[in-house]
C-alpha cells in the first residue's frame, strides 16, 4: 500500500521515507485504532451507518484534480492579483537583517528593504539565501534531497489503444522490478488534455527509487517507456506525440527524522522575527497542501 503511493505521491524510496511526514493519516488511524486495516473497516462502518458517501481514506484520494487549462491558470491568476508588484525573472540572492529590518539582494543588483519575509522557493534555493544569516538553517535545508524525475507524455490515435483507460492509472510497486513508477491515463482523468479521438497517456520515471532511469537522453527514455507501456499495458502502439520533461530537482523527500528536523528549523527561527519558511519542502509535498500552509501563514500575518 505504501511503496507505491510513495511513488506516486513523492517520486521516494518508502525505505527511507517517514510515514509520519509524509501521510500523517495513516499514523493517526494507526495510532488510534491499532492497526490501519482495523481502522479503515471501522471507518467504513461508521460512514456507512452515517450514511457519508465519501470513503474514508488513510491516503491521498486516488482522484487527481487540476484547472481546465492546467495548472499555470493558478500562477496566471496570481500574477494578474500581484500586477506591477511581481518581479519576474529576479531572483532573491541572500537576505541580511538588521534589527527588525530585512534587506533582500537581488540577482539585478538591487535590494529591498522588508519588515517581513515569506521565502517559498524551494529548499536548496532557501539554503543559498539563508547562508549568511541563518547558516544553521541553510544547512538543514541543504540536506534535503530532490531526486531526478523525468515524464513522458505520449499521444496515441485512441484506435490504437486496446487497453481499458476506465481509471486514473497505475503506480508499480518497486517488487515488480520496472523502471518505471507508474501511468497516468490522462485521457481518463483530464479528457481536454489531448485532441478528439486521441489518448494521452503520462509516466513517471526515476525519483528517488531509480534516479539514474531519469537522466538518461531523451530517445533512450522514450524507447524505454514505450517497451515498458508494451509489457504492462500491451500498447504495441508507436505513439505519435511524444514530449519529454526532466525536473533535475522534483520533488523533496521527506526521510526519517523529517519532523525533528522541522521542529530544529522551528526553534532557530525564533532568532529572526518575522522570517517565515513555507513550500513543499516542509509540510507537504501536494498542491493543496503547499495551498493550504499559504492561507495558514496569511491567517498569521493578517489575522
Ligand atoms: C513532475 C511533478 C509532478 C507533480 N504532480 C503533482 C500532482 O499531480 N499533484 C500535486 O498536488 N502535486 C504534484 N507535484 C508536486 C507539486 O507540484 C509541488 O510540490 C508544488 O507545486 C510545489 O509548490 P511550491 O510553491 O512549494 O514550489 P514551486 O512551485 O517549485 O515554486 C517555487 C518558486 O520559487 C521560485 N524561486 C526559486 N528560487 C528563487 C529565488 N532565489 N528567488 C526568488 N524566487 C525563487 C521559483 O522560480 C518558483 O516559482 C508534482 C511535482 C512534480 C515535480
Amino acid at each position: 500500500l505504501i511503496d507505491p503511493m510513495a511513488s506516486g505521491v513523492f517520486a521516494g524510496n518508502p525505505e527511507k521515507m517517514s510515514v509520519n511526514s509524509c501521510f500523517p493519516r495513516i499514523k493517526e488511524i494507526e495510532s488510534e485504532y491499532r492497526s490501519l486495516i482495523l481502522g479503515l473497516i471501522k471507518l467504513q462502518i461508521a460512514a456507512k451507518k452515517a450514511g457519508t458517501k465519501d470513503k474514508p481514506q488513510a491516503a491521498p484520494a486516488g482522484k487527481l484534480t487540476s484547472f481546465y487549462n492546467g495548472m499555470s491558470e493558478l500562477s496566471d491568476a496570481i500574477a494578474a492579483k500581484l500586477g506591477s508588484r511581481l518581479q519576474l525573472s529576479t531572483s532573491v540572492e541572500s537576505l541580511n537583517r538588521d534589527g527588525n529590518h530585512y534587506t533582500l539582494h537581488l540577482s539585478n543588483g538591487t535590494e529591498q528593504e522588508a519588515e517581513r519575509i515569506i521565502l517559498a522557493a524551494p529548499a536548496f534555493a532557501q539554503a543559498n539565501i539563508l547562508q549568511n544569516l541563518a547558516p544553521d538553517i541553510a544547512q538543514i535545508l541543504t540536506d534535503l534531497y530532490y531526486p531526478p524525475l523525468a515524464v513522458c507524455c505520449f499521444g496515441y490515435p485512441q484506435h490504437k489503444i486496446k487497453h481499458d483507460l476506465n481509471g486514473f492509472g497505475f503506480l508499480v510497486p518497486s517488487r515488480e522490478r520496472k523502471k518505471i513508477l507508474g501511468t497516468l491515463w490522462d485521457v481518463s482523468i483530464f479528457p481536454n488534455r489531448a485532441p478528439e479521438g486521441h489518448v494521452l497517456l503520462r509516466t513517471m520515471v526515476g525519483g528517488a527509487r531509480a534516479a539514474d532511469y531519469a537522466v538518461e537522453d531523451p530517445e533512450q527514455l522514450s524507447d524505454m517507456v514505450q517497451a515498458e507501456l508494451a509489457d504492462i499495458m500491451g500498447v504495441d502502439a508507436t505513439p505519435d506525440f511524444i514530449k519529454t520533461y526532466r525536473h533535475d530537482k522534483s520533488i523533496p523527500q521527506y526521510t526519517l527524522g523529517h519532523a525533528q528536523r522541522l521542529a530544529t528549523i522551528d526553534q532557530l527561527l525564533k532568532q529572526h522575527p518575522n522570517l517565515i519558511l513555507t513550500g513543499n519542502a516542509y509540510r507537504g509535498v501536494a498542491l493543496n497542501d503547499c495551498v493550504a500552509n499559504a492561507y495558514r501563514i496569511a491567517e498569521i500575518l493578517v489575522p
